[in-house]
């Protein structure tokens, strides 16, 4: 099965898609990836979730990936004794550390590091910024705040911080109990929440031991403040606007959107542009006008990913919602306009041979118009590279390892196949050739682009390019 499209498509699992046949629709549907939200999955729902994919995968032949999203420290104040309390704006109220139920003056924080991290002047985010408060005076045990917009506070409402540093590391003892429920199954990519600082990084990749790339999601002011060095320390990024909408001024973000997008295309990182895409697909079978437009702006800059949240997970219409984002992503890709929008953001190569060798590849591409670049990648990096040059043609990755293709599964305009090492550099290319044939991309007499690293193996050497033409006598041998 061929994909028409270069942008991929993450679907976040959930109620409405938790089962075989839904997952198979949703595959065959245009999903690429998929997303189990650990915010909501137990370990025993994780598993079967993974068993399922795993089994569609089987079924279709095609590597798919698999994102698992940490919770991260997501903050929640405690319950209320009437459930809700309606409060005044220019009204106190405040967060304290007792466990007592709340009322229209006060309400617990079980969250002691933030009660000794804010300060006065800092402002605090009350369910998604609907309730705002401002913190007039604070100590470790309260914090006294007036309200500047809202009216109303009910049970365990979320709690966003965008002016306070929290000195809590990036993992909740959640997020390590997931991680250790996680690292034993078949995950290709682990993403995490709240990310404020590139030492998160740090402390995240001692505890995964390289078992998972991670994917950072970029959800914070602080994050936006030290992105380069996040995305250098990051496998991958996400434009996670939903929480970033709550925690700076809604306009601020379609900038964020493209500062983020742009420098993670001139790392070669995938970058991945979530929420709210067609979210009135939750309940409706066709989106908004401005929604379409939406999706169409993560295509035309060059997004490697554009994602599904409660549409896929938990909405009415599943499939609907993924099979319009392929729609979408098809004919933007086929507008006239598309490739000097995206091909003028892209980055100048490295001084390395991987990269030396993808720039060529896709010039001799512009000037012979080859079926396809096949491209071996045993690790991804090669594969990362040549997607990073954004080529007009069709890039095949043929890797021997399974984890490389479901990885690259995530990454702008690669189709992975699997396949055993090649035994030789004859074999390397008549092979490229067969596979360019059966996945359906080049025919008996066109040419291909082969890169390749030899010796076979090593990583990051990629140092071979070769111009193929498909023998007619080729055509039959499986
Ligand atoms: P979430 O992350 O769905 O896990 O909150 C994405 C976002 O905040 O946009
Ligand atoms: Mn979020």
């Amino acid at each position: 099965m061929r994909r028409t499209r270069r942008v991929k498509i993450l679907a976040t699992l959930g109620p409405a898609s938790s089962e075989e046949p839904m997952i198979r629709k949703l595959h065959e549907a245009g999903a690429d990836v998929f997303r189990i939200n650990m915010s909501h999955a137990s370990h025993d729902l994780m598993r079967t979730l993974v068993r399922r994919i795993r089994n569609v995968e089987a079924e279709i032949g095609r590597p798919i990936g698999i994102l698992a999203d940490l919770q991260g420290p997501k903050l929640r104040v405690g319950a209320f004794a009437d459930s809700s309390v309606d409060l005044e704006v220019g009204q106190e109220f405040t967060l304290d550390d007792n466990p007592a139920p709340g009322d229209n003056t006060r309400v617990n924080l079980p969250h002691p590091e933030i009660l000794e991290a804010v300060q006065a002047g800092h402002r605090l985010l009350i369910d998604d910024g609907r309730l705002q408060l401002l913190a007039i005076e604070a100590d470790d045990h309260h914090v006294r705040c007036r309200v500047t917009a809202g009216n109303k506070i009910s049970n365990r409402k979320g709690v966003s911080l965008p002016d306070t540093i929290l000195k809590s590391g990036p993992l909740t003892p959640k997020d390590r109990a997931d991680i250790d429920a996680l690292l034993t199954e078949e995950i290709d990519w682990l993403a995490l929440s709240f990310v404020q600082r590139p030492e998160d990084l740090v402390e995240v990749r001692k505890i995964v031991q390289g078992k998972f790339p991670i994917l950072s999601k970029i959800e914070k002011p602080q994050a936006v403040r030290h992105l380069d060095e996040i995305i250098s320390m990051s496998d991958a990024i996400m434009v996670a606007r939903g929480d970033l909408g709550v925690e700076m001024p809604v306009e601020d973000v379609p900038g964020i959107q493209k500062r983020i997008t742009r420098a993670a295309r001139r790392a070669g990182k995938p970058v991945v542009v979530a929420t709210q895409m067609l979210e009135s697909m939750i309940s409706a079978p066709v989106p908004t006008r401005a929604e379409v437009s939406d999706v169409s702006t993560a295509v035309y800059e060059g997004a490697d990913a554009v994602m599904l949240s409660a549409e896929s997970a938990a909405g009415q219409y599943p499939v609907e919602a993924v099979a319009m984002m392929d729609a979408i992503a098809k004919k933007i890709e086929r507008d006239p306009l598309y490739p000097g929008i995206v091909f003028a953001q892209r980055p100048a190569p490295l001084a390395t041979e991987a990269d030396a060798i993808s720039l060529a590849a896709r010039e001799i591409s512009e000037t012979l118009m080859p079926a396809a670049i096949v491209t071996y990648t045993a690790t991804g990096t090669t594969g990362l590279r040549m997607a990073r040059e954004r080529p007009q043609l069709p890039i095949i990755g043929i890797s021997p390892v399974v984890q490389t293709a479901r990885r690259l599964s995530l990454v702008w305009g690669i189709h992975c196949v699997v396949t055993e090492d090649a035994r030789d550099l004859d074999d390397m290319v008549s092979r490229a050739c067969r596979i360019a044939m059966q996945e359906g991309f080049a025919r008996p007499d066109d040419r291909i682009l082969v890169t390749a690293g030899v010796p076979l193996r090593k990583p990051g050497a990629t140092n071979m390019l070769r111009i193929a033409h498909i023998d007619p006598a080729d055509a039959d041998t499986k």
